[in-house]
């Protein structure tokens, strides 16, 4: 096991991370920008390195920083947690080259599922179903682009190879709109991902978004750790996940969950890891796979009983998975609520002083949170500021537990969006489960419509 891991991350996740190393007897190195000099979290790991000034740019996605901080401070591996770098190959492969562990895919991995057509090729050989579409990226032609239009049925979507963050997408209702549609997204995908190659599927109109954990080491041994719904979502930013998914079949879940496992044996893949998929009519779409840890694997967590940061660390060091499949089983349910310094109906981000911070507790509560009285969410990052996550036996008790939960817990000096969330747990439809990507939008314009009403 190594001695020394160098988080390369901030907030709850430096935090999350700090506490896995922890319990395996690893000593932390957390990097931090000037915004986050004074976080607690910076003072209770062993070690910090200053990195760079406020913006990203100077600091969490300062490669040559991060890596001379691991080697002054002798670190052996580096954990690049979600978003900044974690799914950026030449990050991985420059730690690599430099003689470090990068906790996560090898780099080829990465740079293989970065880009969605070579990602959904892939997946499509390994027998994951995908949603039906072009065959890799579109060709200049726009007599074939029409043609394969009509092939797949309108509506279809555009997308950019490149794309991520919920960027570079488009729907296109009717044929006279296809070739500008395809045009507009070709320049947008260059301008922001560097890369022209868009490809078409078709636009599913009301699926949900489920997705599939898996964990590898590198000796070929995958499992997954079932699915969870992240349905719940705005802008293509989910707010709540939940594990299982309500009202889909178990036999289902383990057919799928095969597959992704299967898939990752074939493509020998290291580490945690997401198949994203949506789910329409009760067949499974693979759009594309994250090569990460993600914001929600607590309802992962929580349901399975395993500690999936700890996985991620211990397979990076060349352990073997400790359980198979059979091994597995799966407890209760969870519920996530994303709670960010924002404006709860205007989504308006919030950043400043918390004042006052009392988080809930009791059975079945885990916070996920690096804030407390007094400290300062700065406004150079992402706005989320905590995780608060319910489990319980039952779905319905999950909900009940997370609404005492949203209701003992105070943060006064920003706003959040622990109001939105109190109202969806009352919700008459999320409380029936199963609600498609496009309920809680719709929910919000018909309450301003409601709103102009009077
Ligand atoms: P990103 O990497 O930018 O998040 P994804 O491929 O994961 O892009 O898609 C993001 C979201 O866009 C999905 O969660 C879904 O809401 C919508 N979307 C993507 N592909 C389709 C499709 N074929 N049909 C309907 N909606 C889609």
């Amino acid at each position: 096991m190594f001695g020394k891991v160098l988080i390369a991350n901030r907030g709850e996740i430096a935090l999350r991370i700090q506490r896995a190393c922890r319990e395996l007897d690893i000593k932390t190195v957390v990097v931090h920008s000037e915004a986050d000099r004074d976080a607690k979290y910076v003072k209770l790991a062993d070690e910090s390195v200053c990195i760079g000034p406020p913006p990203s740019n100077q600091s969490y996605l300062n490669v040559p920083a991060i890596i001379s901080a691991a080697e002054v401070t002798d670190a052996q591996a580096i954990h690049p947690g979600y978003g900044f770098l974690s799914e950026n190959a030449d990050f991985a492969e420059r730690i690599e080259r430099s003689g470090f562990v990068f906790i996560g895919p090898r780099p080829e991995t990465i740079r293989l599922m970065g880009d969605k057509v070579s990602a959904k090729e892939a997946m499509k050989a390994a027998g994951v179903p995908c949603v039906p579409g072009s065959d890799g990226a579109l060709p200049e032609d726009p007599k074939e682009i029409l043609r394969i239009a009509k092939a797949v049925g309108y509506p279809v979507i555009i997308k950019a190879a490149g794309g991520g963050g919920g960027r570079g997408m488009r729907v296109v209702h009717t044929e006279a709109a296809l070739i500008n549609a395809v045009t507009m997204t070709r320049s947008e995908a260059l301008s922001f991902f560097g890369n022209a190659n868009v490809y078409m599927e078709k636009y599913l109109e009301n699926p949900r978004h489920i997705e599939i954990q898996v964990l590898a080491d590198s000796f070929r041994n995958a499992v997954y750790l079932g699915e969870r719904d992240c349905s719940m979502q705005r802008r293509h930013q989910k707010i709540i996940e939940e594990a299982p998914a309500p009202g889909i079949p178990q036999r289902h879940i383990a057919r799928i969950g095969e597959r992704c496992a299967e898939a990752c044996r074939k493509i020998n893949y290291r580490g945690a890891g997401t198949f994203e998929f949506l789910y329409e009519n009760g067949e499974f779409y693979f759009i594309e796979m994250n090569t990460r840890i993600q914001v929600e694997h607590p309802v992962s967590e929580l349901i399975s009983g395993v500690d999936i940061v700890q996985e991620q660390i211990r397979v990076a060091a060349g352990e073997k998975l400790r359980f198979r499949q059979r091994d597995l089983t799966f407890r209760g349910h969870a519920i996530e609520c994303r709670i960010n310094a924002e404006d709860p109906y205007t989504f308006v981000p919030f950043p400043g002083k918390i004042t006052l911070y009392h988080p809930p507790g009791g059975p079945g509560i885990r916070v996920d949170s690096h804030v407390y009285q007094g400290y300062t969410v700065p406004p150079h990052y992402d706005s989320m500021v905590a995780k608060v996550i319910a489990h319980g036996d039952t779905r319905e008790q999950a909900i009940r537990r997370m609404r005492i939960a949203l209701s003992e817990m105070s943060i006064e000096g920003i706003k959040t969006n622990i109001p939105l969330h109190q109202e969806l747990m009352h919700d008459a439809s999320f409380i029936k489960g199963g609600t498609n990507i496009h309920y809680l939008e719709k929910r919000l314009a018909a309450k301003s419509e409601v709103k102009k009403d009077h």
